[in-house]
């Protein structure tokens, strides 16, 4: 039955619903019967925006006087920013409210992408280059006497992840709007992001991160959606007095509000905006007033207070697993509130629930959001009395899990007994969808006990886990690794019984990428203004093939020279972030060796600094005379985060400070070799950084790095990489060569066996290694005690990431580099040639290929 609208209720403002809460034939039935003049009152209003000066300036001086509450006498940078940033948000939301409706219009599937984290960086940037105003802006800002760049620098970063798996999902995010595709985010609004770091006497030391100190113009407060999310209680079982079926029921003991805070994610060059919807945790307005008549006031604040920390804090691992309960808390709080909200969308159009699938997918970056499958199929089952089976069947074909790390420490199980006492209907329902798995499989392979015990998703172990990878695996119709040397290790090693069970098919790969627009266009102006006067136009950024055309200029001197100039400019800027980091002068003709990331063993920053500390050796061995001629001057950037509970990372840290305290004071040493720690490695810093390279590095043990991303910044920017065959190294070689890529090290598939080799005492120190060792030894960079266990985690426990193993081999390959660099019109060549062939690497080609094979959704067009 068609609904009945009494459209003149919605004129006056009765109706409570919006726009997009209305159904398309409600929609369009209010549109035929709004009064004309009312019509074109809200028509007029939904223009772009501000399209020149003018316009711009007017709002910009209209929100510093009225948003703000400022003046032309008080307007400082930071009211700068927000006047402006308050602008953009303006033109944002209009063409926000146009792409929702054309999504509700279309009735299209929609694809929701659950990420714990979204490493977003500045967003005011981004906004005026995808709305494409920066020019525009420039001009306006100006005459009203500011300067842009000092403006954006005003922004805090969102730093809402940790590293590489919470940048990819802001990349993907700005793909799905860049192509057109009704895709959303869902997320955590942590109030602390991830902590900032401060270097005091070379010691890693954090500092919360109040990120929304001064108010956020880019997210809009959704105070009216309140979703209740209950946590604890009891399971009952009632029976139906017709069916004589029993059914179960979850009563919760402690409920919290879940509030959704949205940010519209601009496409580049489209009026396409989509939304990353973060929840927000509020106490619920109910106040315990039992406890507060008896007298135990404390308690019922306590637990109103413990609401909010549930999204106080991002958690600071990464590729690390630690089985906290308010990490889980957040998990579910997360999960529950999205679900919700999607199935609320679901049911605003359709009743069916067999079309769910049809309209809704589901990704879940990596297993945080696993809890997804229980709590859908708790509510097919439990709330909408949809048979097991028939409801297990449409959770499967909605969810799909990335999977990001082979490395057991990272994988995530829960103990039973956490999740039992947490969520206690939804253990049950682990427990049965454990129960029809194992049957499946039992049926397929009769008495395989061990088969049954190794795909089981709960760990007969003590106390009992329940892993997390197994129930995605479970509850996904498909499985993707990030790079293809990943993907097929996934295959074959933590997930081969599953490729048993389910086939190869369930399987697949899709290599990570990243966002042209912000790691070209937005890092390196230059670079980008450079490549868009040679091809003609900017169309590379959306149409990243269009970069092989650079080939065709590789003997263009007067280009080469243009290339080398846009390359040394952006060293320049480096360096002087660098002075003002550090107080380190660093000389920008030399090389920058460069390895910014998360701070982890898998790594091997100790390996680079150990690299490090030998050539400070060598080149001091050198006679005075001959220094100069033998060694290359390089400048030995590194930069990163240790998890704060992270004791090897952190004695990292403490060493590369340690030896560039020396290096740097060594007056022999001058200019030859510099070592410098930036502090507070983040988005933001990684535009500035990544553009600055002549060589980065992406050295990881062969086999633990699932993909790595800065690995593609930084060669789309025009440096060389020294890596392993590891992650996406390999995909990048193939599509640049392998000329313009210096690799080194132990394969993949030998690491099992040299892992065995040292486990048995079969190691051996590389003299070059064991001169290292020395050296630190005898105090020169310090206290000795404090890097034993560094270099004992090598020499005597096992060497488990095979430092020993790639030593030589890792030298070997910097000394070809030495070589290399000195003939400079041939390395410029090789950063063109590899730029050229690049494009492979945008982020739009992954969402391209996810909406294709996974989730099987289309891009929607405004007809126009
Ligand atoms: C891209 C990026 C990462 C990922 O770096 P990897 O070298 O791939 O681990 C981490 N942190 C920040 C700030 C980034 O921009």
């Amino acid at each position: 039955m068609m609904p009945s609208i009494d459209s003149n209720a919605f004129v006056r403002g009765k109706h409570r619903r919006t726009m997009t809460g209305f159904t398309p034939t409600e929609i369009k039935n209010i549109d035929a019967s709004i009064p004309v003049k009312c019509r074109t009152a809200w028509a007029k209003h939904a223009t772009t925006g501000f399209t020149n000066e003018e316009e711009l300036e007017d709002r910009f001086i209209n929100h510093v006087e009225t948003t703000l509450a400022r003046s032309m006498y008080n307007c400082d940078d930071l009211a700068a920013y927000q006047a402006l940033s308050n602008s953009l948000r303006d033109k944002l939301i209009l063409q926000w409210n146009k792409t929702q409706q054309l999504y509700t219009i279309k009735e299209t599937k929609r694809l929701y992408y659950l990420s714990l984290e979204f490493l977003m960086g500045r967003a005011l940037d981004n906004a005026m280059i995808n709305l494409n105003v920066k020019d525009l802006c420039k001009k306006s800002v100006d005459e009203l006497g500011f300067n842009l760049e000092d403006i954006i620098e005003r922004e805090p970063d969102a730093g809402l992840g940790n590293g590489g798996l919470g940048r990819l999902a802001a990349c993907f995010i700005d793909s799905l709007s860049t192509g057109n595709y009704p895709g959303w985010g869902y997320g955590l609004r942590y109030n602390y992001g991830i902590f900032s770091q401060k270097i005091i006497n070379g010691y890693q030391v954090e500092h919360p991160d109040y990120w929304l100190k001064f108010g956020n113009p880019w997210e809009i407060p959704r105070l009216e959606i309140r979703i209740p999310i209950d946590f604890y209680g009891t399971v009952q079982t009632t029976i139906d007095s017709k069916t004589g079926k029993s059914k179960k029921e979850w009563l919760g003991g402690e409920r919290v509000l879940a509030i959704a805070y949205d940010f519209p994610i601009p496409g580049f060059k489209t009026n396409n905006v989509n939304n990353l919807r973060l929840w927000s945790s509020q106490p619920t307005t109910e106040f315990d007033f039992q406890k507060f008549n008896e007298g135990d006031y404390d308690d019922s604040v306590a637990q109103q207070q413990r609401a909010e920390s549930i999204t106080a804090v991002l958690y600071p691992n990464d590729n690390f697993y630690q089985g906290k309960e308010l990490r889980l808390k957040q998990q579910y709080f997360w999960v529950a509130a999205s679900l919700h909200d999607i199935v609320r969308r679901f049911l605003k159009t359709e009743h069916s629930w067999d079309k769910f699938p049809d309209l809704v997918a589901i990704q879940l970056n990596d297993t945080h959001p696993t809890l997804a499958v229980v709590e859908l199929q708790r509510i097919l089952v439990d709330n909408e009395n949809l048979e097991w089976s028939y409801a297990w069947n449409i959770v499967t074909k909605t969810f799909g899990y990335t999977n990001h790390t082979v490395m057991q420490e990272a994988l995530e199980k829960w103990p039973v007994d956490l999740i039992g006492n947490l969520l206690p209907r939804h253990l049950e329902i682990i427990y049965d969808i454990n129960l029809f798995f194992l049957q499946k499989v039992e049926k397929l392979f009769p008495n395989d006990r061990d088969l049954l015990r190794r795909v089981s998703i709960v760990e007969e172990s003590t106390p009992k886990n329940i892993r997390m990878a197994n129930l995605a695996i479970v509850g996904s119709h498909r499985v993707n690794g990030v790079a293809e040397l990943h993907s097929e290790l996934i295959k074959t090693t933590i997930f081969k019984d599953f490729v048993k069970i389910y086939g190869a098919e369930k399987f697949t790969n899709v290599t990570n990428g990243v966002t042209f627009r912000r790691w070209l266009k937005q890092a390196n102006p230059n670079l980008t203004n450079l490549i868009s006067e040679k091809l003609g136009s900017d169309d590379f950024l959306t149409k990243p093939v269009l970069l092989k055309k650079l080939e065709s200029f590789i003997n263009d001197k007067e280009f080469l020279s243009k290339w080398d100039e846009v390359k040394f400019n952006n060293k320049v800027k480096l360096s002087k972030l660098i002075k003002s980091l550090t107080n380190i002068d660093v000389n920008p003709h030399n090389l920058f060796d460069i390895q910014v990331k998360r701070i982890h063993e898998y790594k091997r920053q100790q390996m680079n600094i150990f690299g490090i500390i030998w050539r400070y050796l060598q080149i001091k061995a050198t006679p005075k005379e001959e220094r100069e001629a033998k060694w290359l001057p390089k400048v030995c950037i590194i930069g990163g985060k240790a998890a704060p509970g992270y004791y090897a990372a952190k004695k990292i840290i403490k060493l590369v400070n340690s030896v560039g305290e020396v290096v740097n004071n060594d007056p022999e040493i001058g200019d030859l070799l510099k070592v410098v720690f930036i502090p507070d490695y983040n988005v933001s810093k990684a535009e500035i950084i990544c553009p600055a390279s002549d060589i980065s590095e992406h050295i990881s043990t062969a086999g633990t790095e699932a993909s790595g991303t800065s690995n593609m910044k930084f060669v789309l920017n025009g440096g060389l990489i020294i890596g392993t065959v590891d992650g996406a190294n390999v995909e990048i070689t193939r599509e640049i060569g392998e000329d313009n890529i210096f690799l080194f090290g132990n394969l993949s598939e030998d690491v099992e066996d040299l892992r065995y080799d040292h486990q048995m005492g079969r190691i051996e120190i590389p003299d070059a290694l064991t001169l290292v060792f020395n050296e630190l030894s005898k105090g020169t960079f310090g206290d000795y005690g404090e890097y034993q266990g560094l270099i004992d985690s090598t020499k005597v426990h096992g060497d488990y990431y095979l430092v020993s193993d790639d030593f030589e081999s890792y030298l070997e390959a910097q000394s070809t580099i030495d070589k290399e660099f000195k003939d400079h019109e041939n390395w410029v060549k090789k950063g063109v040639l590899s730029v050229a062939n690049m494009g492979f690497f945008s982020s739009d080609r992954c969402i391209e290929e996810y909406a294709e094979n996974i989730w099987n959704i289309e891009p929607i067009i405004e007809q126009v």
